[in-house]
């Protein structure tokens, strides 16, 4: 299973000060809700887009728990589950901006917003419970903008939605359900 975490660093510190290292495990087991039972498991790596350097190879703390052996790991909130741009970058892009940033990822960007577009209804219900109201326009333009008056853009509304739905404004994963071994 995955979780995301709210992180004080972008990509580059994260990855230049091995960050990844100081990540401490949920105090509760995601899976089977037992304390104190997730031990170390290692990493995974996986690229994210930076500003300064392109992209950037991040490792991705994982954890095991002791009594179900079911695996977390726990993602920093500048990433996107499952894509590589980073979630300022995807934000920028939503509200309309194309900055040198976006402009470097524009075709991956134009696949996104197609993607969010198309995912949005099947969870509107969904994104409609957290958001302030609802969008005048119910396109996929004015929720991002309702979206972003609540959240301020990616990276919290996909923890919120990723904690409390098990879903992305892109898709469902497994690995956001409890009881999933993959990571
Ligand atoms: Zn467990």
């Amino acid at each position: 299973m995955q979780i995301i975490r709210v992180v004080p660093v972008g990509p580059d510190r994260y990855a230049d000060e091995g960050f990844h290292q100081n990540v401490e495990p949920p105090t509760e087991c995601p899976n089977c809700g037992t304390h104190d039972t997730l031990s170390a498991l290692g990493y995974y790596s996986r690229n994210v887009t930076s500003a300064e350097r392109g992209v950037v190879r991040i490792r991705v703390r994982r954890f095991c728990c002791d009594v179900c052996h079911r695996t977390v790991s726990i993602l920093p909130s500048f990433a996107q589950p499952y894509r590589l741009v980073l979630n300022a970058t995807i934000s920028e892009f939503f509200g309309g901006t194309i900055s040198s940033n976006a402009l470097s990822w524009l075709p991956l960007l134009k696949q996104y917003w197609n993607r969010f577009a198309k995912w949005l209804p099947k969870i509107r219900g969904i994104v409609n419970s957290v958001v302030e109201r609802s969008p005048p326009q119910p396109d996929a333009a004015g929720w991002w903008e309702v979206i972003v008056k609540t959240f301020d853009g990616l990276e919290r509304i996909t923890s919120t939605l990723v904690s409390r739905f098990g879903v992305t404004l892109f898709g469902r994963y497994r690995c956001h359900s409890p009881g999933s071994i993959v990571i």
